[in-house]
């Protein structure tokens, strides 16, 4: 498809903020939009994640758009390929699969602020919009090790969002670098069929039982033919995860029970008495992520799985050298070190009014926006899960729509009042940061003795919310012109800052 040269609003990304962000402007009429995604399909990170055993730890029932409830869900917890085919049939059901141009990347958006629009140049041509709107997903870039040797391996080598299905990996020996979210998932699928499996833990993670159950036939037909019942249901799980954000966000001594039930998870899963003090996390539950499964814990005790807890030294063309130099050989090395969350690929790309890009801005200090949407010095930019919007216990789908709802409404004052483009004060800008980084001293993520992927190299959390996610509904249900610079549209060159 040959991009159209303009576009009131370019979306990127067609994942979940992509797909609601168009979903959204098209019921109110704006329509006048492009959505553009580097990949081949709809559905960003479930398009991406197609490793074995890759299944959602968040219920399926919440983890689904609320104006497009998915009574057909087969379990409490859906693999990959079924979010995927929700995504696709959303796109499709509302209309919004026309306006997507996919295998299509950003390459650099600059902010005009003479003609107030963003000159994007992307892989398939060059194109204008009024707003952009940067839905490229905070977990979308693969973040490779960097160890001695790794190019060299001759065997076959693949990041967990990368999976390589052309290689069988029946009878081989297989290594997995890391036991994070992706990792524990991967190991008990690799554990069945590989002749050995080496798994590199760097870090124990806290892991609590999975209750996962498949939905029978009644459950699915009483959910599709009573809306009201499948709302409730969802609600009901909604307030339930809702529960855990105090333990999270200030009070990190109520996720006792659940450290206790993280503790018989693993009683349970491993007997040997050495493996289990290996994989007994020395930090408080919640500082990382908590991983949800019923199946790790007996992948590592079986027969063909070695724990592997001395540091990695190097790789050799065909093995793995620990530090206290024992040489594990390998046919096959699944690289599940997780993602650039802190520093954004899609930053370098993105450049305000003052010549400086999105990167270059968060350099000195992190990632920083105002309400997680927006930003000083970038006009009619709105960024979906943008800096501290992210959830270690629910849905980002929830706050997907809360962040759309704001959008909306500035798309639709912009139209009412006249104005051609909204940037926050940097003053509203720095008081939300700073509310939030006060906020951030009392939370698990902050205080429970681990490094994480929450925290940038500053030692800042500007990646999760450290409130209830109602809250930040609520503080984005209305687009705030006080807190903007509002410029008004003029067909000349001159920009006219109004407030
Ligand atoms: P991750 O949580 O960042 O885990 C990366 C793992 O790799 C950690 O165990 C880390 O160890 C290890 N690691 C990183 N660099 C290493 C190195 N140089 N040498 C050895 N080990 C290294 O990544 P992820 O598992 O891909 O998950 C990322 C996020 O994606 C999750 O937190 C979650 O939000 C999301 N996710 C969600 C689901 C879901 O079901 N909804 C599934 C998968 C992922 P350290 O702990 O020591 O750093």
């Amino acid at each position: 498809m040959t991009l159209p040269q303009r576009v009131e609003h370019l979306i990127v990304g067609a994942g979940f903020a992509g797909l609601c962000a168009a979903i959204k402007l098209t019921e109110d009429g704006e329509t006048d939009y492009l959505v553009i995604d580097k990949g081949h399909d709809v559905g960003g990170t479930w398009r991406d994640n197609t490793y074995p055993g890759a299944c959602c730890d968040v219920p399926s029932q919440l983890y689904s758009f609320s104006f497009a409830r998915n009574p057909e869900w087969t379990s409490s917890y859906s693999p990959q390929w079924e979010i995927q085919d929700y995504l696709r049939t959303v796109a499709r059901v509302y209309g919004v699969r026309d306006k997507i141009v996919l295998s299509t990347e950003l390459e650099h958006a600059e902010w005009d602020d003479e003609a107030q629009l963003w000159r994007c140049r992307t892989t398939s041509g060059e194109l204008t919009a009024r707003t952009l709107i940067a839905g490229a997903g905070g977990l979308s870039e693969p973040r490779l090790p960097e160890i001695e040797g790794i190019d060299g391996f001759e065997g076959a080598l693949f990041h967990s969002a990368r999976w390589d299905h052309s290689v069988a990996l029946a009878g081989k020996r297989v290594a997995v670098i890391g036991t994070g979210a992706s990792a524990i998932q991967i190991v008990p699928e690799v554990q069945k069929v590989a002749e050995h499996l080496d798994v590199y833990q760097r870090t124990a993670p806290w892991v609590i039982p999975r209750n996962d159950r498949v939905y029978s036939r009644p459950e699915r037909a009483a959910l599709r033919r009573l809306p009201a019942l499948s709302k409730l249901y969802r609600t009901g799980i909604y307030w339930a995860h809702e529960g855990y954000v105090p333990m999270f966000t200030w009070q990190p001594k109520l996720g006792k029970p659940a450290q206790k039930a993280a503790l018989v998870n693993l009683h349970k899963g491993i007997t040997d008495p050495e493996l289990r003090a290996k994989v007994t996390p020395s930090f408080r539950l919640g500082c990382k992520r908590v991983l949800r499964s019923n199946t790790y814990y007996p992948a590592l005790a079986a027969d063909n799985v070695d724990l592997v807890t001395d540091s990695i030294a190097r790789v050799t063309p065909t093995g793995i050298v620990t530090a206290d130099g024992v040489e594990h050989p390998a046919d096959v090395v699944v690289v599940a070190t997780g993602f650039w969350t802190t520093e954004l690929p899609i930053a370098e790309r993105i450049v305000g009014r003052e010549g400086r890009s999105l990167a270059e801005e968060w350099a000195a200090g992190g990632m920083a926006a105002y309400k997680g949407t927006t930003v000083h010095g970038f006009p009619n930019l709105f960024m979906m899960v943008g800096p501290n919007t992210g959830q270690g216990h629910t849905s980002m789908v929830f706050i997907i729509e809360a962040q759309v709802a704001y959008i909306r409404d500035a798309v639709r004052t912009m139209r009412r009042e006249g104005y051609a483009a909204v940037e926050p004060h940097v003053g509203a800008q720095r008081r939300w940061n700073a509310n939030l980084q006060r906020r951030m001293k009392h939370t698990v993520w902050n205080t429970g003795g681990c490094s994480s992927w929450y925290l940038d190299s500053h030692g800042r959390n500007t990646t999760l919310w450290p409130k209830a996610t109602f809250t930040f509904r609520r503080l984005l249900s209305r687009f705030d012109p006080a807190a903007y610079v509002m410029y008004a549209v003029r067909p000349d060159a001159d920009r006219e800052a109004v407030a």
